[in-house]
């Protein structure tokens, strides 16, 4: 029996056997050709890439009708990619002028493209240099015809088993949950990677980062994955398998039990009103959200419509999507601009980062946006037009300087004018909040709030921030600690700032929807909570056991405490009572 350790992202236990799928990258050979050859060689390559197309166009025929969009329009990024010319041409060039194999040819060709989208300045080009990595890999699997499987062509004899693989794409993650999968684990990625975030979305017990331990694993092994703690089993022995059948028991008893609390107002003891609202990613969060009854959308998180595709969406199709949202879930609902760059566009953790010097520091979010009117126009100009069916704010990602929401506040007001003049509806008291997830924007919160209509605290990013923990970094994940006395007077000084100012503040990363910490929150003041709706019922059930009055005098309390350790015993003292 071993433990492997990584990063789980997905929620609950899977039990089954490792179905491993080799996808390492291919070695590339190299030798010289002879003229006659050269037709041949040409030959070869076209109908690699022609199979490597049938391949591409069978998996979108195949797409079950519920598959999320971003999928489709993935694969038909990686088809236009396929038929560019400087992929499916350029190598030919080499294979006549050089005489090399068609192989090198493509390699060669490839690492120049890269080459470019590396110096690329604008991040999101940049990222496009692993939508031409995966779809030259397709291209290179057919030309060595390797007997590797791709996920896409796993048949049914992979169905009930835990997928062991180097990294999967999110398109690869949604194939796999229509296989009846049970569980993925991956060698590659960060827990908040594009994958990632797509496993927990549909709700497959996932774990990534495992750094090469997979190597451990061989197929048919049994397996237990812990998604919630990143644990992997490999070969249990009865005693463990005996432990987690029950706690797998417990887990779906423990689900029905809060299934119950579906209709219940989330209301404390002492009668104060908390609001429990869901984060969106996928058209799937928009039935576990209805389904939880959530309180509407407290973070929309737009990114996904704009990742593995080669162009972005335009106003109206974003349009049409936010007001697919607003006119389907409880409201409000909160769309929050752009948030791509850094490791928002790693997609699963392909993408290299040792070009861009502190990705996370760099031009993401609201500075992206404010750097490309192209790319925030239109979509302000769509949440704008969404406003018209209902309750919808608008939501400003990573703010450090109050220059930059004045900026987007102007803009705003220009598109309102705009739109009216074109006589197009919108809400021209729509509210427009930013998210505290940078400490320069906690310290200073008396001062954003005095600007926005409200505030939302990003738990995710404030903590690496003021940590200097890079949270996709699992060399570094033992040092996220939400508890940790900085990252609480951060809150609670946001949280004083925005009822200063008489406006409402929620929080939308992680820590509001991980339970260990619900009553400190209540007890700091928080009154909004915006998660994952999978995490919604256990939080509301906490809610409801707890009691306003007593917490605001146990917060009080913790937030005087310098060590931590004692600190967190505190917590857990508070979450028994
Ligand atoms: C956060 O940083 O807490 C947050 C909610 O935003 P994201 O996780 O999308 O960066
Ligand atoms: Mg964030």
């Amino acid at each position: 029996m071993l433990s492997l350790h990584g990063a789980g992202v997905g929620s609950g236990i899977a039990i089954g056997t490792a179905y491993v799928v080799q996808r390492n990258t291919p070695e590339i050979p190299h030798y010289a050709i002879d003229e006659p050859e050269v037709d041949k060689e040409t030959q070869r390559f076209r109908l690699a890439v022609d199979m490597a197309r049938r391949e591409l166009l069978k998996v979108k025929r195949d797409l079950p009708e519920n598959a999320p969009s971003e999928v489709g329009t993935f694969i038909d990024a990686h088809l236009m990619m396929l038929d560019d010319p400087l992929i499916s041409e350029m190598p030919i060039k080499t294979i006549r002028e050089s005489k090399h194999n068609a192989e090198f040819a493509l390699k060669e060709q490839a690492d120049n493209l890269i080459n470019v989208f590396e110096q690329m300045e604008d991040e999101y080009l940049r990222s496009k240099k692993t939508d031409v990595q995966q779809v030259v890999n397709r291209i290179q699997r057919e030309l060595l015809n390797t007997e590797q499987a791709n996920v896409d062509e796993i048949n049914a004899d992979a169905d009930g088993q835990i997928i062991v693989t180097n990294d999967l794409t999110p398109a690869d993650a949604v194939l796999l949950k229509q296989r009846d999968i049970k569980a993925f684990v991956t060698n590659l990625g960060g827990p908040i990677s594009h994958t990632a975030i797509l496993a927990r979305s549909l709700r497959i017990p996932a774990i990534v980062g495992l750094h090469g331990a997979i190597r451990y694993i061989r197929h048919g092994e049994l397996l237990i994955v812990d998604g919630k703690r990143g644990v992997i089993i490999v070969s249990p022995d009865a005693q463990t398998l005996a432990e987690y059948d029950q706690k797998q028991t417990k887990i779906e008893t423990f689900r029905r039990e809060l299934e119950q609390l579906r209709e219940t107002p989330s209301v404390t003891l002492d009668g104060e009103a908390v609001s429990l609202m869901a984060n969106v990613e996928l058209p799937e969060d928009i039935n576990e959200a209805q389904y939880v009854a959530a309180d509407g959308v407290g973070l929309y998180r737009t990114e996904f419509l704009f990742m593995n595709r080669a162009e972005p969406p335009g106003e109206d199709e974003q349009y049409e999507v936010y007001t697919h949202i607003v006119e389907t879930l409880k409201q409000p609902v909160t769309i929050r601009t752009l948030d791509i760059g850094a490791d928002k566009q790693v997609d699963g953790g392909h993408a290299d980062q040792h070009t861009i010097t502190n990705p996370a520091m760099g031009l993401r979010a609201v500075r992206l946006c404010l750097s490309n009117p192209s790319l925030f126009r239109p979509q302000l100009r769509a949440i704008l037009r969404a406003s018209a069916h209902g309750d919808v704010q608008i939501m400003i990602p990573m703010i450090s300087a109050l220059h930059e929401v004045q900026q987007v506040l102007n803009l705003i007001a220009e598109l309102k004018q705009e739109l009216a003049e074109q006589n197009i509806s919108f809400n021209k008291n729509i509210l427009v909040g930013g998210m505290i997830e940078v400490p320069a924007a906690a310290i200073a919160a008396d001062l954003f709030a005095s600007k926005l209509d409200f505030l939302s605290i990003g738990t995710n990013d404030l903590i690496q921030y003021t940590l200097a923990i890079d949270r996709v970094n699992n060399e570094v994940n033992y040092l996220y600690d939400p508890l940790h006395p900085s990252v609480l007077r951060l809150i609670e000084n946001t949280i004083r700032a925005a009822d200063n100012a008489g406006i409402p503040v929620s929080m939308c990363g992680e820590m509001a929807g991980d339970v260990t910490y619900t009553k400190l929150l209540l007890g700091l003041g928080l009154r909004i909570f915006s998660m994952d709706p999978t995490n919604l019922l256990e939080v509301k059930r906490c809610v409801c056991e707890s009691t306003a009055q007593t917490l605001r005098q146990a917060a009080s309390n913790i937030l005087c405490m310098t060590d931590i350790e004692a600190l967190t015993k505190r917590v857990e003292l508070l979450n028994q009572s």
